[in-house]
This record gives C-alpha cells, structure tokens and sequence, in this order.
C-alpha cells in the first residue's frame, strides 16, 4: 500500500517523503495512518488527470489529517493564540483537524506553499473558491480506495469524468448527511453547497 515512487524536491516541505512518512506514523494511529497514504495515491491520480503538480499532490494528501488525532485542548489554545473566528469553538475536532490543523503542517512540518495548506485547510468543509489542488484533496479523501459507502463507485466515475462534478456530489451528500442526523452545518460548508451544488446537475 506505499507503492508511490517520488522524490521530494524539497520546493514543498523540507522534508524527504520517507521522512515525512516516518512523522506521520509516529502521530497518526494505524488506521488514519493507512488512510492518509490511500488518500496520497489518489490525489497523485487526480493530479496527472488534471494537470495539477503531482509533488504538491503527495504533500497535501499525507499532511491533510495530520492533526487529527490532537486532543481538543491543543486546538482551542491555538484558536484563541491566532485569534480565529470565535464560531470555531460551538464546533469539534471534525471541523478543527482541517480549519485549524493547517497551521501545525505549517509550523511543525516547516510546509510554507498557501495551495497545499489550503487544501488541508478545506478538505473537510470545501470552500467558495478551490484550487485544482484544493478540489483533489476534498474528493482524494472520500474516495480514498478504503472508503466504502453507498454511492462510493459513482462518487469515483463522477470525479473522474469532471473533478467540479465530484465536488458538488460530495458537498451534496454530506450535507444531506448533516442535515439528517440533525449535526450543526459550518457555515463554510454552506458556501461551498452554495458555489458548487447551486445550479448543477449531479444527483
Ligand atoms: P476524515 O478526517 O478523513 O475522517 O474526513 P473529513 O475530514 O472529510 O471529515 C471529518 C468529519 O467531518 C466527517 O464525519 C464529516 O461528515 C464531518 N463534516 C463535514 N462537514 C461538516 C460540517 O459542516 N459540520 C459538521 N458538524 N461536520 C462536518
Ligand atoms: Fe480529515
Ligand atoms: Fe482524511
């Protein structure tokens, strides 16, 4: 499963990717681990499709749950010390893994490039505006070979034919997924259903 044969340039994270490997086992449990490699290939996939930096690619699809398994106290203090919006805190570590975890990939991992931070910084909730790179880690992540849900095939033939298509299918779903387990709705994910879904015709 770590079939990817790339060597970093160093452009992106002064890091080698072993090196980055090796940082990523040591703060992910097995299984988030498993993913986030799952995720890397995919993005690497996406990536030659649509023309997008297959380096940048790796980067943002290992580094993207890098926080995730933070304890919430680590995100509150940092979302008080930048003095980030204060609706952050009526939410969890769901939404603060992305929102907020970009800032440790900056500062711990030494990653500087604002499209690769972006792009953790959205892969949870999307964003009005995406990159290329922003929209292929969204969609790397659900449908990452690992994911299995109802619609999981079609998610992967939608963004395979049209990357904008399989954005606003995932936006759609999630939020109807929200919405029927009575979860609160980001407000940024409300944007994105808004920007990528308004108009469109996925189903
Ligand atoms: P993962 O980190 O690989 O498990 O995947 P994600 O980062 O995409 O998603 C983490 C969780 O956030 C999932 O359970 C989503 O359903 C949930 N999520 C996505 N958008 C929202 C939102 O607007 N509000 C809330 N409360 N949860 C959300
Ligand atoms: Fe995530
Ligand atoms: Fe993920």
């Amino acid at each position: 499963m770590n079939n990817v044969e790339l060597t970093y340039t160093n452009k992106y994270i002064p890091l080698s990717r072993e090196e980055l490997i090796e940082k990523l086992k040591k703060a992910l449990t097995q299984s988030r681990f498993e993913h986030v490699l799952r995720v890397e290939q995919m993005a690497i996939e996406l990536a030659k499709k649509n023309d997008v930096d297959v380096e940048k690619a790796s980067v943002a699809g290992l580094c993207h749950d890098y926080a995730k398994q933070r304890p919430d106290d680590n995100f509150i203090e940092l979302i008080k010390k930048y003095r980030l919006d204060d609706i952050l805190l009526q939410y969890g570590n769901a939404i603060w893994h992305g929102e907020v975890g970009y800032l440790l990939v900056q500062n711990e991992l030494g990653v500087t490039d604002i499209d690769i931070l972006n792009s953790i910084k959205h892969h949870t909730t999307g964003a009005k505006y995406m990159s290329k790179l922003e929209q292929i880690v969204y969609m790397a992540d659900y449908i990452e070979m690992g994911r299995d849900f109802p619609g999981v095939e079609e998610a992967r033939d939608i963004t395979f034919n049209d990357l904008a298509d399989g954005v606003a299918y995932q936006t759609k779903h999630t939020l109807q997924f929200l919405i029927s387990s009575n979860k609160p709705v980001y407000p940024k994910t409300i944007d994105t259903y808004n920007e990528w879904v308004n108009g469109s015709n996925i189903k």
